[in-house]
């Protein structure tokens, strides 16, 4: 069966009596040189990943694609609806299991425990429009530390994960990717490879994370605090924005942090890179005496 010719995706969908479920941000792939790119940007210095969790699978498209270059396939989807399609889409591939849940809602690392015994796993995914970000934060902040994160994401969130200090692009989610791997976009695929079209064009990217924090930091809770603060008033200065996030602290102890940091009291957070962020965590936490 061909998952990205436009009359089997629709026949499939009529069949189970749906359709494509705008609110749950179904586009679905509909060039087959696609998926098989994705799927072949797992293979990295020829090794195949041992296990692979698809989020959203949506009809299937991508998923047997998975399936052919990996050994275990988990795939979480939230549309009860599809999963009659899946069971006929992903007949002829059994080291697939389908898990009906809200990836939002799950515990990746038990589910990972429980679906890939402990090894090690991939994550990769056509993201749903709709929840990029809060899925991003959720894999960036989380305790799990994947193979690799290959998805789909807006042209506009790959520019924004692998944005410089100071660029407009530059926020808290391109600090937290910054904070967690390595970052590169991979291909772009325009909004004609997708059914319903969107009205975006989209990008492949693939995050690495490290195999330990790249700066030291007294604590990662301190750090994610002050990237909320500094990018969640981007107009303030860095001063008047993190120290909301700290209300308990002295005005004056930031200001002086920044001149001990080399930095202009007036300096907005997005000029700061990840590195001086962490930096401010020991001077915040007193773990470097001011
Ligand atoms: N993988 C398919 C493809 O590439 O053609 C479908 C991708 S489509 C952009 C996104 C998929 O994510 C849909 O199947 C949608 O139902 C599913 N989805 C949306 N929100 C979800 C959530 N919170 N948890 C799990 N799956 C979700």
């Amino acid at each position: 069966m061909n998952l990205t010719d436009i009359t089997t995706i629709k026949a499939l969908l009529e069949t189970a009596n749906t359709g494509f479920k705008k609110s749950l941000g179904q586009n679905f792939l509909i060039n087959p040189a696609v998926p098989k790119k994705i799927a072949a940007s797992l293979t990295k210095d020829g090794e195949k990943p041992l296990n692979v969790l698809e989020i959203g699978p949506g009809i299937g498209t991508l998923t047997v694609e998975l399936s052919s270059v990996s050994d275990r396939v988990a795939a979480v989807e939230i549309d009860d609806s599809l999963l009659p399609i899946l069971e006929k889409t992903l007949a002829d591939c059994p080291n697939v299991k389908v898990i009906n849940a809200d990836i939002l809602k799950t515990d990746i690392g038990r589910l990972a425990e429980e679906q890939f015994f402990g090894e090690e796993f991939s994550v990769c995914a056509n993201l749903p429009y709709y929840i990029t970000s809060p899925i991003l934060m959720y894999l960036l902040e989380g305790d799990i530390k994947p193979r690799e994160i290959i998805i789909m994401v807006q042209k506009e969130v790959a520019q924004r994960l692998c944005a410089s200090p100071g660029s407009p692009e530059y926020g808290a989610l391109t600090a937290a990717a910054a904070w967690f791997g390595d970052c590169e976009r991979l291909f772009a695929v325009s909004a004609g490879n997708f059914l319903p079209k969107p009205k975006v064009d989209s990008e492949v990217i693939r995050i690495t994370p490290f195999k330990s924090p790249p700066y030291r930091v007294s604590s990662e809770q301190t750090l994610r605090r002050v990237i909320r603060g500094a990018f969640a008033r981007r107009r303030k200065t860095l001063v008047n924005s993190v120290s909301s996030e700290f209300p308990n602290m002295e005005k004056e102890r930031f200001v002086k942090i920044l001149s001990v940091m080399g930095l202009s009291p007036d300096i907005r957070g997005e000029r700061l890179s990840v590195e001086q962020f962490a930096e401010m965590t020991l001077y915040i936490d007193g773990e470097i005496p001011l």
